[in-house]
């Protein structure tokens, strides 16, 4: 129903809903702080700077990352910023070599990502993510807003073009993620991201060499 009725609206419409339809008590924005990240963070801050933004900080990001989530904050004048942590008793238990993001991805996305972000979403009965249907692969198809479990998952740039969000970048002069000058389209954890060429998908460069796409926070309910 609402996803019908936001099939054509704008990112600011969707979050503008969103708002609307929880409150912003109970709505997050989960960010990477990633390659495209100030696209949506410049719509939401535009709407409002206070809706909580939800930042996995895995313990396998780039320093670039982290510097580059304190730009946006101060850039954008994002006032509620949560950098969320694995369980030290999880990491020790089931990581403490630090070599499961090589021996089984998922499950150390699992300690890293999917569970930190169950967690911290507990508060929330709504949240915002950047996904988009170019990206390709499982989000070809993602709807404007979806269920995900108990909560609702809006993703507001569903149906924008790679264009468009160029044009977000330019219109609202925002930083550039400092690794995209050294040629990488897309950026998670440091072991599991790398360059991509002009000619591949931007997430290309995510997991090369394996089968794995996603992290597993957009393919597995967080309730
Ligand atoms: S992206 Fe790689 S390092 Fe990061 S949590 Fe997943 S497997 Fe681990």
């Amino acid at each position: 129903m609402l996803d019908l009725a936001l099939r054509d609206a704008s990112p600011a419409q969707v979050i503008e809903t969103a708002l609307k339809t929880v409150g912003r008590e109970q709505l997050a924005l989960v960010s990477s702080f990633g390659t495209e990240s100030a696209a949506l963070l410049k719509v939401m801050a535009d709407v409002d700077p206070a809706i909580p933004v939800i930042f996995l900080d895995t313990g396998w990001l780039f320093e670039e990352t982290l510097a580059y989530r304190d730009t946006l904050i101060a850039t954008l004048g994002l006032r509620d910023v949560r950098s969320i942590k694995p369980l030290d008793e999880a990491l020790s238990r089931q990581d403490p070599d630090r070599e499961l993001w090589f021996t089984d991805p998922d499950a150390c996305c699992r300690i890293r990502k999917v569970e930190p972000l169950a967690r911290a979403l507990k508060p929330f009965s709504a949240w915002i993510n950047g996904r988009k249907r170019f990206q390709g692969g499982a989000r070809a198809e993602i709807p404007v807003v979806e269920e995900d479990g108990t909560r609702l998952k809006f993703n507001p740039f569903a149906n924008v073009s790679r264009e468009e969000i160029e044009a977000i970048y330019k219109l609202g002069k925002l930083p550039p993620h400092p690794l995209v000058a050294s040629g990488y389209l897309s950026v998670g954890c440091m072991p599991c991201s790398s360059r991509a060429a002009a000619d591949e998908d931007a997430r290309a460069g995510r997991w090369r060499g394996r089968a794995k796409t996603e992290c597993g926070i957009h393919t597995t309910k967080t309730s």
